[in-house]
């Protein structure tokens, strides 16, 4: 789906490339042996390698390298057998060595693919340029004194994984379902966490604007934004800031650029750099990094069933539709909760209680599926008595709403509420009997040919048994009786 702006002058497109900092989730940094951890007293987790003091020589972490392959190889990726770590130069007060090591003409991982799946249920792709591996710098503070910045290095060398997507992307929604599918897929993999808020996965939004189908316009690249919704506004505001420009006759120039959320704009930042201003050139304390074939076909094997192919699965085996499988598949958790529920049951009766009631109930109390007051065994246990006629599906409302709050399995609700549903058809021929005694213009109504007004006998029934009477039993039993 493309979305086309409507300019003073015609349509335009909108292009948009990202470039994803996703902090690999490992217990030591990239080159050297201090903590990864979030947070921290400032410079606690810092080695002499991190503080970048004279002599220090970094050591490759090979559980880094590891996660960067699985990525690629997640991300159906070219995975390069040699790659090379340069040293990207500049000088920054957060940055004590002056440059950081970084991979630049060889990174490891190649180009690859990202799948999208629309809400409308089609699919996209998002060509994936590269991912290659770089250390993440220190921090400046400038809050904690009036006139003098701080600099905390905890998170100097901590590996991040920077994951480099052609610019296919034509919309803010499908820049949102990118971002959502690459963290689907990191967090299947254990790579990174995924978590925006805290930093660990960053996104540089690259936007450029043009007649569409037409050449490409010069893009603007908005730096470190920290959530989708944001990535999604930062779009929106840029891409209308170019058009205005182009159509008052302005040019567009390459630069760097800061969203400000509050006020909904994008700022200047710097102009835009060229690799040339960075003098890469491969660091001389580190050898190419040479893989082994097999040690790559031997990750590949180990792999976890990833998104889209248990997406798929779920289309296959449980029925369901594409877009009920894609939002099953988002987070594992969700997934293997759904896979117990539905495990010997109906698939489609499955996904509705969990993509229904559950996520209701986990959405009013505002908690994840692990603390889950209802176990996925115990929701499967509530369908069973809906199969086996115990419950309707209105009464296994109400008793999911008490499994909720007690915390008691659905056949002690049963039994302790006494809300099994009414199928004996003698009881309810009674009150059938009972309610047609009562209404003779509605019988009129219904010989006459009113089908309506069925419902004004159905739900007679359903308040004198307490909503308890089998639904399609209290149907059948009216409309044999009606037309006697
Ligand atoms: P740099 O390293 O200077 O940021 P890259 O060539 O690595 O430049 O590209 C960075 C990002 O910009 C990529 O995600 C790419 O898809 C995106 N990009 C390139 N050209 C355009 C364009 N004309 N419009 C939008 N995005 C673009
Ligand atoms: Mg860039």
């Amino acid at each position: 789906m493309t979305a086309l702006i409507q300019g003073a002058t015609g349509d335009w497109e909108m292009v948009i490339g990202l470039e994803v900092h996703a902090q690999v989730t490992s217990a030591a940094k990239l080159f050297s042996g201090a903590a990864n951890a979030f947070g921290g007293e400032p410079n606690t987790r810092v080695s002499l390698v991190d503080a970048a003091m004279p002599g220090m020589l970094p050591v490759i972490n090979g559980y880094c390298i590891e996660q960067a392959v699985r990525t690629g190889l997640a991300l159906k990726a070219k995975i390069n057998l040699t790659s090379v770590f340069d040293r990207k130069n500049y000088f920054y007060p957060d940055l004590p060595q002056g440059y950081q090591i970084s991979q630049f003409t060889q990174p490891i991982v190649g180009t690859g693919e990202v799948v999208l799946d629309m809400e409308d249920g089609t699919e996209r792709r998002v060509g994936i340029t590269r991912l290659h591996l770089e250390q993440d710098a220190g921090k400046s503070l400038h809050d904690q004194a009036p006139k003098l910045t701080y600099v905390d290095l905890n998170r100097s060398g901590v590996a991040l994984m920077e994951i480099v997507s052609e610019p296919d992307i034509r919309s803010p929604e499908e820049a949102a379902a990118y971002l959502t599918k690459l963290r689907s897929i990191l967090r299947y993999l254990g790579t990174c966490d995924g978590n925006m808020e805290e930093g660990s996965m960053r996104a540089d939004v690259n936007v450029s604007v043009r007649r569409p189908g037409g050449a490409l316009g010069t893009r603007c690249e908005i730096k470190n934004v920290n959530s989708i919704r944001f990535v999604q506004q930062a779009i929106v505001v840029e891409a209308a800031r170019q058009v205005a420009l182009i159509e008052d006759g302005g040019k567009v120039v390459q630069e760097t650029r800061l969203f400000d959320p509050e006020a909904g704009v994008t700022r200047v930042m710097r102009s835009k750099e060229e690799s040339h201003d960075y003098r890469y050139f491969p660091d001389p304390d580190l050898l190419p990094l040479e893989l082994d074939a097999d040690w790559v076909a031997s990750i590949k094997a180990g792999l976890p069933e990833l998104p889209d192919e248990k997406r798929a699965r779920f289309m296959d085996g449980y029925g369901l539709s594409p877009y009920d499988a894609s939002v099953l598949v988002a987070e594992r958790e969700t997934a293997e909760f759904f896979e117990t529920v539905a495990q010997g049951r109906d698939g489609k009766v499955a996904a509705n209680w969990v993509m229904g009631e559950l996520f209701g109930l986990l959405n009013r109390q505002g908690r994840a599926m692990a603390d889950s007051p209802v176990g996925p065994v115990e929701l499967g246990g509530l369908i069973d008595l809906i199969a086996d006629g115990t419950l309707s599906n209105r009464l296994a409302k109400e008793v999911f709403e008490e499994m909720a709050a007690s915390g008691k399995p659905a056949a002690a609700v049963v039994e302790e509420k006494g809300l099994r549903q009414i199928t004996d058809s003698g009881a309810i021929e009674a009150e059938v009997d009972k309610v047609i005694a009562a209404g003779p213009d509605q019988v009129a109504q219904f010989k006459a040919g009113n089908e309506k007004v069925l419902g004004w006998f159905v739900g007679r029934v359903m308040q004198a048994t307490g909503g308890k009477a089998n639904p399609a039993a209290v149907n059948e039993i009216l409309r044999k009786k009606l037309s006697e």
